[in-house]
C-alpha cells in the first residue's frame, strides 16, 4: 500500500492535512497522507460547524482573518453545496452587554468586508413580532439578522480526502508517524506504525526537495517534540477546550442564534434535527487533546446561557450528547482566550535542506487558503506545480442518504467501509453520518449489529 518514495508526506487527517493533500495531489505532487486515528477524528469534527467571516473577531479588530473567511465563505458554498449551506441566525438584543449601535456597525462591516451573492443582508428585527421571537423569553423583544453558513465539518474532510485520492494521493488513516529524521541524502526518513494491528514498518521516501508536512492539529508542538524537531525559535500553542452539548429542541425553524452572555462571550445555537445543539466554552486543556470531554462546569454554563434566553429550560440533565474539541491556537501570550486570534502561522523548518513545515492554529473555514500558501511555500521545491485550482472545482459528492433518520441498508454501511476508511463502529455513526445521535433507539440497535458484523468481516480480511 505504502510506496517508498513521496514527494510530500502530510502527518494528520483532520481538515488542514485533507487540503493539503487534495490540493498538492491535484497539482501532480505524489503525496502519503497518514492519520494516527479516524480522518476528522480530533478537533475537526467538534468545531461548531460554521463556515464564517467570523462576528466576534471584529470587535478584536482582526479584519484580516474576516475578510479572508468571508471570501471563502463564497467560494466553499460553491464547491461543496452538498455539505455547506447558508443559516441565518438571530442576535436577540441585550443592551447591557453591548450597545445595540455596536452591534450594527459591527453588521454593517461583516456586510461589506467582502461581497455576498447568496447570503442576505443582516438587518434589524422586532422579536415581539418576528418568527425568531418564537420561543425566547418574552421581555427580548429586540433582535438583529445576518446570514453565515453551516458545514458538516468531518464530512468535509472525507471529501477532501476522497478527492486527494482520485489525484492519486495515497490515503491511510489508524497510521501513526513515530518517528522522523533527516537523513544524509537530505531527505526524511520516516516510521510509520500500524495502529490497528500493532505492526511497525519504516517508510523511506527520497524526492527532490523531501517534505514533510506537521498538520497534527492541537498536537504539532508535541509532535515535534516527540520526533527530536523541536527547535528554540518554534512557535507554541495554547490549547483551549470548546464543548458543545445537544439538548430536546429549543425552537422550530431553520435558523440559529448567536447569544450574548454577561461575560461578553458569546455561544451559538443551532437547529440538530430533533434537538438544539449549543456551544461553546474555551477552557484552557492539558493532556491529550483525542480525550478531551465535556466537563459538569461547561454543561451547567451552557444550560445557563440557553436557559437566559429560552422559554423551555434545560439542565444538565437533559443533554443527549455532548462533544469536545481542542483548538490549536497560535500562542501569542494573550491573557484574554476570547482576544488571541484564531488565525493560522506556517513555520518553516529547513535545516540541511529537506523542509519540515508546520502549521500552527487555523480554521476550518480557512483550511483551503491555508492549503494554497502551503502550495506557495512549496513552489520553491517544485518549482512546476501548477496554479490554484481547488477554488473552483467541486468537492465529490456522497452516493448514500445520510441525512436519512431511517436505518440504512448494508450496501450504505459497506460503502463506507470500503470507500471511506471506516474501521471503528464510531467512524460512520458518529462522523460519516450522524446516525448514532438521530436514528431512532430500536433503529440504531440493528444498525449497530449489521455494522459490526461487517467491520469484523473486514478485518479479518
Ligand atoms: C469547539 C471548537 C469550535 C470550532 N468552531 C469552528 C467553526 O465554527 N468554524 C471554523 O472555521 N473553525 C472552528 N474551529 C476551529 C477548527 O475546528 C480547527 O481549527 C480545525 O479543525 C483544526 O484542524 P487541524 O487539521 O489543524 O487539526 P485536527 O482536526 O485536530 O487534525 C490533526 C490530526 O493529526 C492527527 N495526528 C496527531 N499526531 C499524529 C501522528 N503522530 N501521526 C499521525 N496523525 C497524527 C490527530 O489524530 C488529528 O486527527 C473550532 C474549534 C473548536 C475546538
Amino acid at each position: 500500500m505504502v510506496e517508498s518514495e513521496y514527494d510530500i508526506c502530510i502527518i494528520g487527517g483532520g481538515i488542514n492535512g485533507a487540503g493539503i493533500a487534495r490540493d498538492a495531489s491535484g497539482r501532480g505532487l505524489k503525496v502519503l497522507l497518514v492519520e494516527q486515528g479516524d480522518f476528522a477524528g480530533c478537533t475537526s469534527s467538534a468545531s461548531s460547524k460554521m463556515i464564517h467571516g467570523g462576528l466576534r473577531y471584529l470587535e478584536f479588530y482582526d479584519f484580516g482573518l474576516v475578510r479572508k473567511s468571508l471570501a471563502e465563505r463564497e467560494v466553499l458554498m460553491s464547491i461543496a453545496p452538498q455539505i455547506v449551506w447558508p443559516l441565518e441566525f438571530c442576535i436577540p438584543h441585550q443592551n447591557s452587554i453591548r450597545p445595540a449601535w455596536m452591534v450594527r456597525v459591527g453588521l454593517f462591516i461583516y456586510d461589506y468586508l467582502w461581497s455576498r451573492k447568496k447570503l442576505p443582508r443582516s438587518s434589524g428585527i422586532n422579536l415581539s413580532r418576528h418568527k425568531f421571537g418564537i420561543g425566547l423569553k418574552p421581555q427580548i423583544t429586540k433582535g438583529f439578522s445576518y446570514a453565515d453558513c453551516w458545514v458538516d465539518d468531518a464530512r468535509l474532510v472525507i471529501l477532501n480526502c476522497l478527492s486527494a485520492k482520485e489525484n492519486g494521493a495515497t490515503i491511510l488513516n489508524y497510521t501513526r508517524c513515530i518517528g522522523l529524521k533527516r537523513s544524509k541524502s537530505q531527505e526524511w526518513s520516516i516510521t510509520l506504525k500500524d495502529v490497528k494491528s500493532e505492526k511497525e514498518f519504516k517508510k523511506e521516501f527520497k524526492t527532490r526537495a523531501k517534505i514533510v508536512i506537521n498538520a497534527t492539529g492541537p498536537y504539532a508542538h508535541e509532535f515535534l517534540k516527540n520526533t527530536n524537531q523541536l527547535k528554540n525559535d518554534t512557535p507554541a500553542l495554547r490549547l483551549v477546550q470548546g464543548t458543545h452539548i445537544v439538548v430536546p429542541k429549543l425552537y422550530d425553524g431553520d435558523h440559529a442564534y448567536l447569544l450574548q452572555l454577561k461575560d461578553h462571550r458569546v455561544v451559538f445555537v443551532f437547529p440538530y434535527g430533533e434537538y438544539s445543539m449549543c456551544g461553546t466554552t474555551e477552557t484552557d486543556f492539558l493532556g491529550d487533546p483525542i480525550e478531551a470531554s465535556a466537563t459538569s462546569t461547561e454543561k451547567s454554563y451552557l444550560c445557563q446561557a440557553l436557559n437566559t434566553h429560552f422559554e423551555r429550560q434545560t439542565t444538565p440533565q437533559d443533554i443527549v450528547w455532548s462533544f469536545s474539541g481542542v483548538r490549536p491556537l497560535f500562542e501569542d501570550n494573550e491573557t484574554d482566550v476570547r482576544k488571541i486570534s484564531r488565525d493560522y502561522r506556517l513555520y518553516q523548518d529547513r535545516t540541511g535542506d529537506a523542509l519540515l513545515l508546520s502549521l500552527f492554529g487555523g480554521k476550518i473555514t480557512t483550511y483551503r487558503t491555508l492549503a494554497e500558501e502551503v502550495m506557495e511555500i512549496l513552489r520553491q521545491d517544485f518549482p512546476d506545480i501548477g496554479n490554484n485550482w481547488t477554488g473552483s472545482k467541486p468537492l465529490p459528492c456522497c452516493p448514500v442518504e445520510i441525512t436519512k433518520n431511517s436505518a440504512p441498508s448494508e450496501d450504505d454501511l459497506k460503502y463506507f467501509i470500503e470507500k471511506e476508511w471506516a474501521r471503528e463502529e464510531e467512524d460512520i455513526l458518529y462522523r460519516r453520518t450522524k446516525w448514532g445521535v438521530h436514528l431512532p433507539k430500536e433503529q440504531l440497535k440493528e444498525t449497530k449489529i449489521l455494522l459490526n458484523s461487517l467491520l469484523e468481516e473486514r478485518d479479518k480480511s
